[in-house]
């Protein structure tokens, strides 16, 4: 109907274009990565808007994180040339969920109970105290208003949007949620949870409201309200779970509080108790497209289909490769049964890649294909040849990161044989968020401008900040922040009130808090448990800063220590909720940090100069992220650090008994390996230093899986000198049994395990292989006086003498020792 021809048609390939202009009825485009299904659905919206087939407003577009809803509205109104005033319901699924309770949060009543009556609603709507990163798209931004495309036919207004005219929804008699409710963050909901569980009597450390949130969560994901949860989950919490989901409720509807799992939950059983209500949007939504659709759980599932019920004019986009958030209770199967869902459907395959040259898509397919019941897509590019995926085994972590920032240097001044290269265009995506301090470190020291997406800087989170407290306050025990911070985590019964009298003690005495704090156990001001757990901790805070002053022990040693005794790291191993172990590894890479120090004082230095470093936003960075914090996005350069058994896969799906965890893993490293464009570095460590132990790792079993006419080996620099070289890039050839020397016992894990690619069982190793320390007896020799060593226990030295089979080593921490030279390598200077 459009009299000016669609100009960004002529961009998109054929099935794309048949995405695009299939406007009407059921469209599922499943397709790999990088063949353009987020730029089909981009422009379908574009198209919806040039052919004056829909107005903004009645567009429902769904996108997995704010940072896409954002570009997504950029590439819109650039498709269009023009601004675009208003997608209103563009955005996730939590903000779009946030949008429409607002307007019926009345409707949500006591468990069970449906409201019936007249309703007049005059609350203005208020964005919550707790801002939610959805809060920018939360506030409405009442443009309801005409859409004009010029000369572009509009269609009839004569509709009212629902809830606003006609049919008013009803408010109830009792307890119901008012639209200025606020959002709980994971704290707020898990200490509310808490305070159920005590109130019932509940041994809290059996039975941690950490391990109740996550029942609960995950019943939301499935949309069951408490009184929906099928019989089977029962036992669930010892017995009590329902009853205290139930319990929970309720507190939040008193609170006039909702927690994330409920901005669907509650949208979902609106929906279905009010079908006039539900029928409104079903009009009013004439057209829904939604992205990374693989990744919807049930209640968005639920949500989607309610909505797309009338009109069936719904477009959903995704890639069964790409699942990463079943362990979020993402049900891929939802993609599988579009078609049986709505009938008729229009399925588009695309296959063509645009994103990525031969080598990284090859590699990529090459993984994936150790999944088991995928739907199979084969990709294609017509781009050049490009570089294959490189892959690099390193001593440790730090120099991991070491050679990474080095690298990235290079590229950037195009020092690398290429054009150089914009910093905003090189991405690191880990597995783990622990895994991001050692490249923060090391980029500061180089001064290398960087950006960490999806989540706080390493320094930012809460467990290290509780940690860095109690050093501060071990350094210095005037820091009253400090004290504040930690006075009660772990939980020692020091209240409010308690806190109170101690802050007027330091007040009136003109005093620190800590000395207010021991004024207070003098005085007997605080009764009880609290008392006495106040006089162990000042007394503690004492010793610690007597060891500080004196220097007693190495300050590895004392912050370990100060951890312990504090009780602080046995509280999160006592914490049986999912983010646990991550919170405690990242205390011990927090330690780990520290052996870098010349002493505490020093590291929290360099940490409070990290902390003032967030520098200029235009300036450019290279990207530090998760791998499930990537999907969608791209990158020219992508580098893949930690590909080791235990941290990639990860230690919890190698444990699983099913295949299931292994194979998210792996769809995730298939996510990693396709947001590279141009240039993809794989890497792992032989060596990580956890909690001041040397720890052997094996390189990742994805490693495995590449194909090895798709990847080049890089060689360590430095490490064997000139020698190295010859046999590291001769990579998978079986020749290397023939070449062996030091560099290839090294590397042989890896690349022995490369060579028994293809069957099913694992290659066991012998220990000293497994350690990827072999070096055959003459070895020896290997060493003269003065050569910078390594050792697996005692790090890094130097050769003071040689005895026997023995070395002399003035190792860097540990100080003088002899040891067998067989667990000695030769180290760069
Ligand atoms: P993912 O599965 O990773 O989300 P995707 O299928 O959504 O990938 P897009 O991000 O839409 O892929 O596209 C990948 C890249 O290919 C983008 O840079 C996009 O601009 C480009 N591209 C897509 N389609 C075409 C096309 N027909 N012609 C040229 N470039 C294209
Ligand atoms: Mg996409």
């Amino acid at each position: 109907t459009a009299a000016r021809p669609a100009p960004y048609l002529d961009d998109l390939n054929p099935a794309q274009r048949e995405a695009v202009e299939a406007l009407d009825g059921p469209v599922l485009m499943l397709a790999g990565a990088g063949t353009g299904k987020t730029k089909a659905l981009t422009t379908r919206i574009a198209h919806l808007l040039y052919t004056g087939t829909a107005r903004p407003n009645e567009i429902l577009a769904v996108t997995f994180t704010n940072k896409a809803a954002r570009e997504m509205k950029e590439r819109v109104a650039r498709l269009l040339g023009q601004t675009v005033e208003g997608m209103p319901w563009l955005g996730t699924f939590h903000a779009i969920g946030v949008k429409l309770l607002r307007r019926h949060a009345e409707l949500v009543g006591e468990p069970g109970t449906i409201p019936t009556g007249p309703q007049q609603s005059s609350e203005k709507p208020v964005v919550s105290s707790r801002q939610l990163e959805e809060d920018e798209d939360i506030v409405d931004t009442g443009d309801q208003g005409p859409y004009d495309l010029g000369p572009v036919p509009t269609p009839p207004r004569d509709r009212a949007e629902p809830g606003i005219d006609g049919l008013d929804p009803v408010r109830p008699d009792g307890l119901h949620l008012k639209s200025n409710f606020t959002i709980l963050d994971t704290d707020d909901q898990v200490r509310l949870m808490k305070q159920l569980i005590l109130a019932e009597n509940i041994d809290e450390k059996r039975w941690p409201a950490r391990v109740l949130a996550g029942i609960i969560d995950n019943w939301k994901n499935r949309a069951w309200g408490p009184d929906q949860v099928p019989a089977a989950e029962a036992s669930a919490f010892n017995g009590r779970g329902v009853e205290l989901y139930d319990a929970y409720q309720r507190r939040l509807l008193e609170l006039n509080a909702v927690d994330f799992g409920d901005l669907l939950l509650h949208c979902v059983h609106i929906f279905q108790n009010y079908p006039d209500l539900l029928a409104q949007y079903q009009r009013w939504f004439r057209y829904i497209l939604v992205d990374e659709y693989q990744d919807t759980n049930t209640a968005q599932y639920l949500w989607l289909r309610l909505l797309a019920r009338e009109h069936r004019n719904i477009c959903c986009v995704g890639d069964d490769d790409q699942s990463i958030y079943g362990w979020r209770g993402a049900e891929v199967g939802n993609i599988l049964r579009f078609e049986k869902d709505f009938p008729g459907a229009k399925v588009i395959r695309l296959e063509q890649n645009y994103r990525s040259t031969p080598h990284i898509l090859a590699a990529a397919s090459g993984v994936i294909r150790g999944n088991e019941g995928r739907l199979g897509k084969e990709l294609w590019t017509e781009l050049t040849e490009g570089e294959k995926v490189r892959l690099i085994g390193h001593w440790d972590g730090e120099e991991e990161a070491r050679w990474i920032g080095d690298e990235i240097e290079a590229m950037q001044t195009g020092s690398r044989g290429m054009a150089p290269m914009s910093l905003d265009h090189m991405a690191i995506l880990v597995r783990a968020s622990h895994q991001m301090r050692a490249f923060e470190d090391r980029f500061l020291t180089i001064g290398l401008p960087y950006r960490v997406i999806g989540g706080p800087r390493f320094y930012e989170r809460m467990e290290i900040r509780d940690a860095m407290a109690y050093f501060r306050l071990a350094v210095s025990p005037d820091d009253d922040l400090a004290f504040e911070r930690i006075v009660n985590t772990p939980r020692r019964g020091l209240g409010d009130v308690a806190i109170q009298t101690i802050t007027r003690l330091a007040r009136g005495n003109g005093v620190s808090l800590v000395d207010g704090a021991r004024i207070a156990v003098e005085q007997g001001a605080i009764k009880g448990k609290g008392g006495t757990a106040l006089d162990l901790l000042t007394r503690q805070l004492d010793r610690w800063h007597a060891q500080v002053v004196a220097e007693a022990d190495t300050h590895v040693e004392l912050a370990e220590m100060i951890l312990d005794e504090s009780g602080y790291t046995e509280m999160w191993q006592n914490d049986k909720t999912p983010e646990a172990p991550g919170r405690l590894e990242n205390l011990k890479e927090l330690v780990k940090a520290l052996e870098e120090f010349d002493n505490l004082q020093g590291f929290l230095e360099h940490v409070a100069l990290i902390m003032d470093n967030e520098s200029e936003e235009a300036e450019e960075k290279v990207t530090i992220m998760t791998l499930h914090a990537a999907k969608g996005l791209e990158y020219p350069a992508v580098f893949l650090p930690g590909w080791e058994d235990g941290l990639f896969p990860s230690q919890r799906s190698m444990d699983e008994s099913g295949l299931k965890g292994l194979e998210e893993e792996r769809r995730l490293a298939y996510v990693g390996i396709t947001r590279a464009e141009e240039l993809c570095t794989i890497s792992f460590a032989a060596n990580r230093r956890v909690y001041g132990q040397w720890q052997s790792q094996l390189p990742s079993r994805f490693i495995d899986e590449l194909p090895e006419e798709h990847v080049e080996v890089l060689t360590p620099p430095g490490l064997y000198g000139g020698g190295y070289g010859a046999a590291a890039t001769a990579g998978f050839g079986s020749q290397l049994e023939e070449k062996a020397s030091r560099a290839d016992a090294y590397n042989s894990p890896g690349w022995k395990r490369m060579q028994s690619r293809g069957g099913a069982a694992r290659q066991v190793q012998s220990p000293n292989e497994v350690r990827g320390l072999t070096i055959d007896a003459t070895a020896i020799s290997a060493f003269t006086q003065g050569d910078r060593v390594f050792h697996q226990k005692f790090g890094y030295g130097y050769v003071m003498g040689i005895e026997g089979d023995k070395l002399d080593i003035e190792f860097e921490h540990a100080g003088a020792k002899k040891v067998v030279a067989r667990f000695v390598m030769p180290a760069d200077r």
